[in-house]
């Protein structure tokens, strides 16, 4: 939620001409209220807002590429997660691409998102903690890495990034790393900034 501060400079140098902010009506409701509240962010910034008006649907959007000002059609679903306060998982199909993004749950084998990851291309899927930290994952809505890998194996994308990692573990002493099974067999990877991944 944070980077969403950081989209005005997006702005600035790309050849994007607007962007739209896509979300659950209340989140948005409170990231205007408070992350661009005035006392803390002197511009309100000149995004679309569009509030999701129900816990799961679908919609067409024509999104534009940054590299060139085409527009192309795609399709957004998106779905209701497991996670204190709610959070909403997205599946976006652009051509014959499905893109699925899963972040801030707690991935289970008999969850309801995984009949919407069927076909897809990429998953992006929160991995925040290892497998010493189930109860503290269930407590904080997040994932670790033997259940995310148990969706991996039973949902089989082309390819898999983990993202949403604990910042701290490499502190904490308590960091995974991949073993050849997760890369190999399960197509599995740990996101870095700036990665790009072609799909
Ligand atoms: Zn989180």
């Amino acid at each position: 939620v944070v980077g969403l501060t950081f989209l005005i400079d997006a702005l600035a140098v790309t050849n994007l001409q607007r962007i739209q902010v896509i979300g659950d009506a209340e989140k948005l409701n409170v990231v205007r209220q408070h992350l661009y509240h005035e006392l803390l962010f002197p511009v309100e910034p000149n995004f679309e807002f569009r509030p999701l008006p129900h816990s799961a649907g679908s919609l067409e959007l024509q999104l534009e590429t940054v590299r060139d000002p085409q527009t192309v059609p795609a399709r957004l679903t998106w779905f209701p997660l497991e996670h204190p306060g709610g959070s909403l998982g997205y599946c976006l199909e652009v051509a014959d691409k499905k893109l699925a993004y899963i972040t801030d749950t707690t991935a289970r084998a008999e969850a309801d998102y995984l009949r919407h990851l069927s076909n897809s291309d990429l998953l992006l899927h929160e991995c925040y903690f290892d497998d010493q930290n189930q109860e503290f994952s269930e407590k904080t809505g997040h994932s670790w890495l033997s259940a995310v890998t148990e969706v991996v194996r039973r949902v089989k994308p082309r390819q898999t990034a983990l993202i949403h990692i604990n910042p701290l573990a490499e502190l904490l002493g308590n960091g995974f790393s991949l073993t050849e099974n997760h890369r190999s067999n399960h197509k599995m990877l740990v996101a870095e900034d700036g990665m790009r991944i072609e799909f």
